[in-house]
Order: C-alpha cells, then sequence, then structure tokens
C-alpha cells in the first residue's frame, strides 16, 4: 500500500477482537482489511468530549445519503464532524447495521457463548477510559448489504481484497475503536474471520 507517510503507530486487531487508538487532530487512521471481506466495526468519539461520538443517523441525515463516499465527514450526535473519509478502495460500506452483539447470537443462532463486536468494542474503549451507555451504533467498514428498489436487502460478502482499505482524517482529537467482526455464521465476512490492522498516519 503507497500512502507515503510516517507511521505514528501500528494497532493489529486479531479475529474475533477489538482495538483502540487514539488519533489526533489533523492525522490519518488506516483501516485495513488485511486478509480481505473481512467487516470492521468502529465506533469513534471526541476525546475532549466523550459525550460526542460518530452518530450514523445523523450522518445519513447530514449527508444526505445512504452511502459513504470519499471526502464525507463523519458527523457526530452534536451534528458536526469528527472525522473525514480521504480514501477508500472499496466504496462499498455500512452504516445502518447495529454492532453484533450477545443477543443477535442468542437470539438468531441460539449461541450464547460467541464473540460479538458489541462487547469486543466496549473492551478496546474501558481501556481509554471511555464508557458508552448504550455504545453507539457504528459504521461497518467493508460490509456489503445489497438495497434492492424496494427497499430490502441481502447481506453479501464483501468486495474487499487483500489489502484494500479506508483513510480517515480526524478533525478533532478522537479515540477510534474497531472490531474485526466476529461474525461467522452469516456471510459478513464471507463466513472467515480474519485480522484487521490499524495505522495511524502523521498529518500532511
Ligand atoms: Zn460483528
Amino acid at each position: 500500500m503507497a500512502i507515503g507517510a510516517e507511521i505514528i503507530e501500528t494497532v493489529w486487531i486479531p479475529p474475533y477482537e477489538g482495538r483502540g487508538v487514539k488519533v489526533s487532530k489533523g492525522q490519518r487512521l488506516c483501516i485495513i482489511d488485511v486478509e480481505g471481506k473481512q467487516v470492521g466495526d468502529f465506533v469513534c468519539f471526541n476525546r475532549e468530549n466523550p459525550g460526542e461520538h460518530v452518530s450514523p443517523v445523523h450522518m445519513r441525515s447530514s449527508l444526505s445519503s445512504i452511502r459513504l463516499k470519499e471526502g464525507d465527514f463523519l458527523y457526530s450526535n452534536l451534528r458536526r464532524p469528527l472525522m473525514r473519509l480521504v480514501k477508500d478502495t472499496v466504496g462499498k460500506h455500512d452504516f445502518f447495521f447495529p454492532a453484533c452483539d450477545y443477543y443477535r447470537y442468542k437470539v438468531d443462532f441460539g449461541r450464547e457463548d460467541h464473540p460479538n463486536c458489541h462487547d469486543n468494542l466496549e473492551k478496546a474503549l474501558r481501556e481509554f477510559g471511555i464508557k458508552p451507555r448504550p455504545l453507539p451504533d457504528p459504521i461497518n467498514w467493508f460490509m456489503n448489504n445489497v438495497l434492492d428498489e424496494n427497499g430490502d436487502y441481502v447481506i453479501e460478502e464483501p468486495l474487499s481484497k487483500p489489502g484494500d482499505y479506508v483513510m480517515l482524517e480526524a478533525l478533532e482529537d478522537v479515540v477510534a475503536a474497531v472490531s474485526a467482526c466476529s461474525q461467522d455464521i452469516a456471510p459478513v465476512n464471507g463466513y472467515r474471520v480474519t485480522p484487521l490492522k490499524l495505522q495511524v498516519l502523521e498529518g500532511r
């Protein structure tokens, strides 16, 4: 990947786990799909005011769109942009679905012991002293839900190939957390959960 900027920090996210990272104003965060077809559930908080976080419902309103595009701002629950999508090598993501959680696996699949993104994100955020109640809805990078003209959808495998990534520029000092989505029962991750990599890059 030719990013060409100084890497400040690299964080590996093992399959079925989550990790957090600080990104300061002007720095950029790359979320890299190392092996391809791996969704990353993402939440992001203002470090100065953890009550402010990226909010998909406000994004859909402020962007007047249900599709994320390069240049789009990641708006908060206070309707301010916290980050901006500056580069995207895939072009297909989701910001409708909740993180998978205990109840998703229990109610829909009869599994009570399955790892889940909700708990992964909460755990990753605790290390930064952030304990949101409830956890905000995520942006699900690389998740591929296909809508038809009736508004019905089918979840298909991600379009991302090994090494694909999104790059976000921080517009405030933030903490971001990402979970390598643990869904291995539905096609969300191509039935195979793999790692993600985070890179924090110096500003331009
Ligand atoms: Zn998940």
